[in-house]
């Protein structure tokens, strides 16, 4: 795979590709698509492959999407495509500006050079401000002929609602490990053993997995690692900043792996040389065991039923620093 993937080799997000194409082979891709969902997915990817394949001409041939070769996929994976504009934050600003919105109603008035269609893919929709959000509200309402927006984001709920409605929405989720490895191994020499820690890291989330696989990874890696040395010792407010540094969405996952791999060779070691236990101060299999168990429950539900991530690890640290004699 080539890091600018067509549609069809898109891994994972079926349910998604298979919406895409239905749109598609009604003729008409609809004048507005939301993507919405966790960041580091591919919804900006799955954005540009669905452009690509709406313009190519040799699409018939390549089972409704992109070729990735024609002069049209190629302009489109360089960003050089006259019939297709990318609305991002501007460098150093924080959100999207309305003059910014305001020259897509000057690109859709245009009619297509050499594609179908006129596109404008805007990226992280929710950090237009308002006037940029009502101008596109007009758009919206009013949408050119052969004109499609595609409005990217990780946060539908805080777009205007009015803009939300007049959009066909599709759901992105979090990749499966195994999915997220099949990106990583096409885009990186990982060897095996780092690629399956930095997919376990990464948690879905393949922007994030990549990030680490790029050498942020071992510094997290000893951070954690001294401070789990250093737990039973830290005083209770060095513990909840602890717990409030690992808490953040794209480092959770992170952790909870580091925790996992630490936790069994915890009781690896125990197992495999009980006489290194201190006598009289010994934690047993059985301790461990419980610790797991206790910890494993918790992580899981910060997941499925979104508990607070910082008071997770609050409780799973301040579980472990008892265990190994901690006073509070
Ligand atoms: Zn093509």
């Amino acid at each position: 795979m080539t890091s600018f993937p067509t549609l069809e080799q898109i891994i994972g997000h079926t349910a998604v590709l298979a919406n895409l194409q239905r749109a598609m082979a009604d003729h008409h891709p609809g004048h507005a698509h939301l993507f919405f969902g966790p960041p580091g997915v591919g919804k900006a990817t799955v954005a540009a492959a669905f452009v690509q394949a709406l313009f190519c001409p040799a699409k018939g041939t390549a089972g409704g999407s992109g070729c990735g070769q024609c002069p049209s996929c190629r302009k489109v994976a360089q960003g050089n495509h006259g019939d297709l504009v990318r609305v991002v934050m501007a460098e150093g600003k924080t959100r999207i500006g309305v003059d910014q919105v305001r020259q897509l109603a000057g690109f859709f008035a245009l009619t297509p050079m050499e594609a179908p269609w006129k596109v404008a893919i805007v990226d992280d929709a929710a950090t237009m401000n308002e006037a940029a959000a009502n101008a596109l509200l007009k758009t919206l309402e009013e949408p050119p002929a052969r004109s499609l927006l595609i409005l990217v984001t990780r946060q539908p709920g805080k777009l205007l609602p009015t803009i939300r409605s007049r959009c066909l929405k599709t759901r992105f989720s979090l990749l499966a490990p195994g999915e997220v490895q099949r990106i990583l191994s096409g885009l990186t020499q990982l060897d095996d053993e780092t690629l399956r820690e930095v997919v376990a890291a990464g948690g879905g989330n393949v922007g994030q997995a990549l990030a680490f696989s790029q050498g942020e990874l071992p510094a997290l890696r000893q951070k954690f690692c001294q401070e789990m040395v250093d737990l039973p010792t830290v005083t209770l407010g060095c513990l909840f900043t602890m717990a409030e540094q690992w808490s953040p969405p794209e480092k959770f996952a992170l952790v909870s792996s580091l925790l996992r791999k630490w936790l069994q060779e915890r009781i690896r070691a125990v197992v495999c040389h009980p006489d290194t236990q201190e006598k009289g101060n010994a934690i047993t299999q059985e301790d461990w065991l419980k610790a797991i168990v206790f910890i494993e429950q918790l992580l899981r539900q910060a997941v499925v039923v979104n508990l607070n991530r910082r008071l997770v690890l609050e409780a799973a640290f301040i579980r472990l620093a008892r265990l190994q004699g901690a006073a509070y």
